[in-house]
């Protein structure tokens, strides 16, 4: 049965809660999870989402702006939701409101908030954001300092301390060790200034599913795992303690098919011309619903249960393909973009290499008017 529309996503729930239950049993009971569910849950719909990974027992998400969690809140989602990447002058508003914890990422912005609090004669939670070694959000500042601050900041609540991993998936790399070290060093000294937070954070996908328990403390923060993907180690990395398997199909209708002769030339700037008398079909996915313009040429599909080719360059709205050797496609069959046909698969991952980018990109990319389709 196909939902009838020119392109779109099939989102499986089970899948998703499959994949929560998976780094839920990884990480144990000592450990809270955190639902990385910003930017639409990578393309996931956060909404929806949000709500299976909420019935499955999640109790934290985590998002990037104060929107996304004010999304949450008004879809009715009521476990805690952490704002990791707003500008704390711009989300404040929100936090009481909602009930959004914002991630604090300079001592200056911990100052101001304080006195926000104050302000308004409100108590509010925040998680600081250490840089130990990223480069990017995150107070550089010494133990001692941070330590002043935070006593200081009377009207707030210091409730998490977080950092985060600039190279996880590295194990040539030093980085993510000495990182890890640094915050561990950063916990005991503050600790032994008399400030533990109740929650100690910095892996997120990564460090949980190729097994690096150090760096989980009592919480960690997946995003991609839960949508079904790990990212490939590179170097020496110990083998993945964490299954999960992707949860999003996109498909595209075919709106129109037609031989054309050898010789001819197909699409923008002619970059394809038919090798052979070929059958091309044209479906309604382009660069503006998020397939990649580097496919243009390289890519593939999957139709009628097999691996064909895109011809030519993907356009704003539609994309051909080769299905010569696929009779039953007729205008409004539809064809995989991503995802499985019986054994034939295409997932982010592959596409992503092809395209020169990361799945991260190719699921987010995934554009809003792609219709999102939430199945069992
Ligand atoms: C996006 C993000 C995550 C989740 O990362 P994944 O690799 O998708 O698991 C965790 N923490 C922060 C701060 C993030 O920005």
């Amino acid at each position: 049965m196909e939902p009838g529309f020119r392109s779109w996503v099939e989102v499986s729930r089970r899948r998703v809660a499959a994949n929560y239950a998976a780094v839920r049993s990884a990480v144990g009971d000592q450990v809270e999870v955190a639902c990385v569910v910003k930017a639409d849950a990578y393309g996931h719909g956060a909404v929806e989402v949000s709500r299976t990974l909420a019935e499955a027992g999640a109790r934290w998400f985590a998002v990037s702006t104060a929107e996304e969690g004010v999304e949450l809140r008004r879809a009715g989602i009521e476990g805690r939701i952490l704002v990791m990447a707003d500008y704390a002058r711009l989300s404040r508003e929100a936090l009481e409101e909602y009930g959004l914890t914002l991630v604090v990422h300079s001592l200056e912005d911990l100052r101001e908030l304080d006195a926000f609090a104050a302000n308004r004669d409100i108590r509010l939670p925040y998680h600081l954001k250490v840089d130990s070694g990223m480069g990017r959000l995150g107070t550089l500042a010494s133990a001692a300092v941070i330590a002043d601050t935070i006593q200081s900041a009377a009207n707030l609540e210091f409730e998490g301390l977080m950092s985060h991993f600039a190279s996880a998936s590295d194990y040539a790399s030093a980085q993510t060790a000495l990182q890890s070290r640094a915050f561990e060093a950063l916990c005991r000294e503050l600790c032994a200034r008399g400030f533990l937070p109740r929650f100690r954070h910095i892996a997120s996908t990564n460090p949980v599913a190729y097994g690096r328990r150090d760096a989980w403390h009592n919480m960690v923060r997946p995003g991609l795992a839960l949508y079904g993907y790990i990212s490939p180690a590179r170097g020496d990395a110990p083998s993945r303690i964490l299954e999960v398997e992707p949860a999003l199909a996109w498909k595209a209708t075919v709106i129109s098919a037609k031989d054309v002769p050898a010789g001819a030339r197909i699409g923008y700037g002619g970059m394809y011309t038919a090798t052979r008398p070929m059958r091309i079909a044209v479906v309604g996915a382009g660069y503006a619903d998020g397939l990649s313009h580097r496919l243009s040429n390289r890519g593939q599909v999957v139709a009628a249960g097999k691996l064909v080719p895109i011809l030519g360059a993907v356009s704003m709205d539609v994309t051909t393909i080769d299905v010569t050797e696929c009779p039953s496609i007729v205008p409004g069959s539809s064809v995989t973009l991503l995802g499985a046909e019986g054994a034939v698969t295409i997932d982010a991952q592959q596409m992503a290499r092809i395209a020169g980018t990361i799945s991260y990109d190719i699921l987010c990319g995934i554009r809003a008017r792609v219709q999102r389709v939430h199945i069992a």
